[in-house]
C-alpha cells in the first residue's frame, strides 16, 4: 500500500491551485494588454533545450549554469537542460527561423515556467514563472528605456506603489575586459577580506563580487572601482541617453554601480525593479533585464542588437494576494442557468440538453451526480442563477422540461426541443 503523503511536489516546486489561478490570470491579462499596445507578439519555445545553449549563452561560470541547471542525458544521448531563463531559447529560435530576414525590430513576449536548482526560500523557487520580453534588432537606447517603462507600467497597472528602478551599465567587449582586469587586481589585493564565494568569483567572474550580499564583502565593494567610470565612449553615450529617456518618462530610477546581474550575456544597460517599503527597505527584485547585443552572434546568428527583461510571476502574485482579494467568482455568469434532473431517463435527456445549451453558448451548471431534486435546487440557489431547467420523470416521458424562475418560483412547461429557444427569450428579458 502507498503510505499517505508519500508523494509530494518536488522541493521548491509548487502546485498552483484553483483559488490562486485568478491572481496569475490578473497579472497575465494586465501584462498582455500592455505589451500588445507596444507591438509584442507571443512566442513559445520548448522547456528543454540543448544544455550547451545555456552554458554558452548565459556563461559557464555563472551560478545559473554552474550550480542551478537541471540537465539530463536523454536515451538518445542528447544533453538537454530545463530552461533556467527565456532569452537564450528565444535567441535560438530567432536564429533558427531566420527571423533576421523579417523587418526589424521584432518584439516577443513569453509566459511560462523556468527551473533553477536554488536553495528554496521565500520568493525563490526551483520552478517559477516569468513574464518575459525580448526586442531583437533594436540598437537605440530608446528601446532600453521603453522596456523599463513597460515593466513599470505593468506593475503600476497592478497597483504596485513605491516602485524603484535601479540601472547600471556594464559596458561591452570594448571596455569591460579592461574594467574586469582592474577590478580583479583590486580584489586580489583584498582577497582575505572577501567571503569564500567571492574569493572564487574574484578569479572567475569578478563582476559578480559587486553583487554579493555578504556583510564581509561590503567594505571591499564600497571602495571598488566603478564600471561607469571606465565605459568606452559608445557605452557612455548609450547609457547617458537611456538615463535621459528615463528622465523624460518621469520614471523614478537610481543608479546602482553594484548592479551587474547574474548572466554573462548582458552588455551596456542592466536594470532591476523593486518595491520599497515606507522605511526604505527594498523588496526582492520583481523584474530584471538589460541589453545583450552580443548574444545572437555568440549563438551563431548575425550581429543583432537586442534587449529584454523578465518579471518574476510568483513574486508579483505574492504581492497581489496580500493587496487585493480576487474572488474566484461564481462559475457561471449571472445570466447562466442550472439543469436539474430526476430519474434515469431524465438524466439521459438532460445530458443531451446540456450539450445543446453549450452549443447555444448559454452558461449552464449541473449536478448530474446528485439524485435528489431538493439538493440540486439548493445548488441552483448557490450559483445564484436566474433560471433552473428541471426534467423530472413525467417530463422525461412527455419530452418536456420545466423552466423555473428562481426568484419568483414561477414554473413554465415547454417542449424539450423548444427549451433552448424559449430560454434564450427569457434570458434576454
Ligand atoms: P533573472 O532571470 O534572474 O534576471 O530574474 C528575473 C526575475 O525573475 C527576478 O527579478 C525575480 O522576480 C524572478 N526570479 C528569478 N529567479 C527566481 C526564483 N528562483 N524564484 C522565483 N522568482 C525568481
Amino acid at each position: 500500500m502507498i503510505p499517505k503523503n508519500k508523494f509530494q511536489a518536488p522541493t521548491g516546486m509548487h502546485d498552483i491551485l484553483p483559488p490562486d489561478q485568478p491572481y496569475y490570470q490578473k497579472l497575465y491579462s494586465a501584462a498582455e494588454g500592455i505589451v500588445d499596445f507596444y507591438g509584442f507578439k507571443k512566442i513559445d519555445t520548448p522547456i528543454l533545450e540543448d544544455a550547451e545553449l545555456f552554458s554558452k549563452g548565459i556563461g559557464l561560470s555563472t551560478d545559473v549554469v554552474e550550480k542551478q541547471m537541471y540537465a539530463l542525458r536523454t536515451r538518445g544521448g542528447d544533453f538537454l537542460a530545463l530552461r533556467p531563463e527565456f532569452t537564450a531559447g528565444i535567441a535560438r529560435a530567432y536564429i533558427e527561423h531566420g527571423m533576421f530576414n523579417l523587418p526589424q525590430p521584432l518584439k516577443f513576449y513569453s509566459i511560462g515556467p523556468l527551473f533553477r536548482s536554488e536553495k528554496p526560500q521565500a520568493g525563490r523557487y526551483r520552478q517559477f514563472h516569468q513574464f518575459n520580453l525580448e526586442m531583437f534588432g533594436e540598437q537605440t537606447p530608446v528601446a532600453d528605456a521603453q522596456l523599463i517603462q513597460i515593466f513599470y507600467n505593468i506593475l503600476k497597472e497592478l497597483k504596485f506603489k513605491n516602485l524603484v528602478v535601479e540601472v547600471n551599465s556594464i559596458g561591452d567587449s570594448q571596455c569591460r575586459p579592461y574594467y574586469k582586469k582592474l577590478l580583479a587586481n583590486y580584489l586580489k589585493a583584498r582577497e582575505s577580506s572577501l567571503c569564500a564565494d567571492c574569493r572564487r568569483r574574484a578569479k572567475q567572474n569578478p563582476l559578480r563580487v559587486l553583487d554579493c550580499k555578504e556583510e564581509k564583502c561590503q567594505p571591499v565593494k564600497a571602495q571598488a572601482p566603478q564600471i561607469v567610470d571606465h565605459l568606452c565612449e559608445a557605452c557612455k553615450a548609450h547609457f547617458k541617453e537611456v538615463l535621459e529617456f528615463l528622465d523624460e518618462l518621469d520614471l523614478p530610477y537610481r543608479l546602482n554601480p553594484y548592479l551587474v546581474r547574474g548572466l554573462d550575456y548582458y552588455t551596456k544597460t542592466v536594470f532591476e525593479i523593486f518595491q520599497e517599503s515606507e522605511s526604505g527597505e527594498k523588496s526582492a527584485a520583481l523584474v530584471g533585464g538589460g541589453r545583450y547585443d552580443a548574444l545572437v552572434k555568440l549563438l551563431g546568428g548575425r550581429d543583432t542588437p537586442a534587449c529584454g527583461g523578465a518579471a518574476g510571476v510568483e513574486r508579483i502574485v505574492e504581492h497581489l494576494r496580500g493587496a487585493m482579494k480576487i474572488e474566484p467568482g461564481p462559475q457561471l455568469q449571472s445570466k447562466g442557468i442550472f439543469l436539474a434532473q430526476l430519474g434515469g431517463l431524465a438524466k439521459r435527456k438532460s445530458l443531451k440538453l446540456f450539450e445543446e445549451l453549450r452549443k447555444a453558448k448559454i452558461p449552464v451548471a449541473e449536478s448530474f451526480g446528485r439524485d435528489s431534486l431538493k439538493a440540486q435546487l439548493r445548488s441552483a440557489d448557490r450559483f445564484q442563477v436566474p433560471y433552473a431547467l428541471i426534467i423530472g420523470q413525467k417530463e422525461a416521458l412527455e419530452n418536456t422540461v420545466i423552466i423555473r424562475d428562481m426568484k419568483t418560483g414561477k414554473q413554465d412547461v415547454v417542449k424539450l426541443d423548444k427549451a433552448v429557444d424559449e430560454l434564450k427569450k427569457q434570458l434576454k428579458k
